[in-house]
């Protein structure tokens, strides 16, 4: 919750999130004011193409989805889903048989997906979660019963929320926290979901983060980061928290690697290795424009919004973590739910 939370795309996907049938991309929105600066670091993995803390991925995971997919799928999920501002040869090459999707820049190397041969042929679609369609159906009274949900509540909120920039306080009214509102609609949300026959999971249920890793234990990358970027000898710390260059001392970027990427990812691993629900729901709250920071205003202006995987951009396809998981992604056929 922030002045401008500005939507990117790419967070969740990021996050992997996946396997869960209705991924409503989580809003692990970054502030505009640090996304300019914050997509830089990337650069610092130009060797392994990889985004910041993710683990290498594995191609050889999609050799179970071989001839699951016809070609003409195929191509109408790329042009129309995934790739709708385009996406080069080089990244990804349709033949009629197969497509051939770039592992590593560096190495010149591919992943041969083989085209089932039409739609009566093709290999089932293997996955850990239930398509809608193979659930049975739903009855009256429990039009949920056997689903599995995890609830994630954005954010982390207690004594991190100033941290994480989720915070602010009108006069002397109690501070709103987006990580302890997210919390406390989890939780009137479990027993109503229940009620109608789901099996609820909280992947977080405090306000403490679930990766064991705090600040500290990122200084080192941290510092790595900015000097990379352009920032030779970075400050240890903030002086003074509305200077916008504290973005560019080791102790800001060692908690934004903390509490967003170590901690997301850390959720991810829960909901894929884990839980592995049929739904994934992360709940956030976006704030609007609120005037002076230092004496916010409330204003009436409401609204809901989802956040759907897609549309990824060519800048994203080029980490190798990032078109993996959209390839992924897209065999699983999440987006038929
Ligand atoms: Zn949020």
């Amino acid at each position: 919750m922030t002045k401008s939370e500005g939507m990117t795309n790419d967070e969740a996907r990021s996050l992997t999130l996946r396997h869960s049938g209705f991924v409503i991309s989580s809003a692990f929105v970054l502030r505009a004011s640090s996304f300019l600066f914050w997509i830089f670091p990337l650069a610092l993995y130009a060797a392994d193409h990889l985004t910041v803390l993710a683990s290498k991925p594995r191609w050889s995971v999609l050799e179970n989805y071989q001839e699951t997919i016809t070609h003409d799928e195929f191509t109408h999920l790329i042009r129309d889903i995934y790739c709708t501002h385009g996406l080069g040869d080089d990244l990804l090459k349709i033949d009629n048989d197969s497509a051939q999707i770039l592992k590593n820049r560096d190495a010149q190397t591919f992943f041969t997906l083989r085209f089932a041969n039409d739609e009566a042929s093709r290999r089932e679609v293997p996955r850990l979660w239930r398509p809608a369609k193979s659930l049975p159906p739903a009855r009256p009274e429990k039009p949920l019963a056997g689903l599995r949900i995890a609830l994630v509540p954005g954010h982390l909120g207690g004594r991190w929320a100033k941290m994480e920039e989720r915070w602010f306080q009108v006069g002397d009214a109690p501070a709103v926290q987006e990580g302890d509102l997210a919390l406390r609609t989890t939780r009137i949300l479990a027993p109503q979901l229940r009620k109608l026959g789901a099996k609820v999971f909280f992947v977080r249920k405090s306000a403490e983060p679930i990766t064991s890793k705090r600040p500290d234990d990122f200084r080192e990358l941290a510092r790595k980061i900015l000097i990379k970027n352009g920032v030779p000898q970075p400050r240890a710390d903030v002086l003074d928290p509305n200077d916008p260059a504290k973005e560019q001392t080791v102790r800001w970027q060692s908690e934004i690697l903390f509490y967003r990427y170590s901690e997301i990812r850390r959720r991810a691993v829960l909901v894929n290795t884990k839980l592995h629900p049929d739904l994934v729901l992360c709940l956030h709250f976006n704030a609007e424009g609120w005037g002076d920071p230092s004496n916010p205003t409330l204003i009436e202006t409401n609204h809901l919004h989802l956040l759907i995987n897609g549309s990824y951009l060519k800048d994203e396809l080029e980490f190798d973590d990032e078109r993996f998981e959209m390839v992924r992604r897209l065999l699983s056929r999440v987006c038929d739910e």
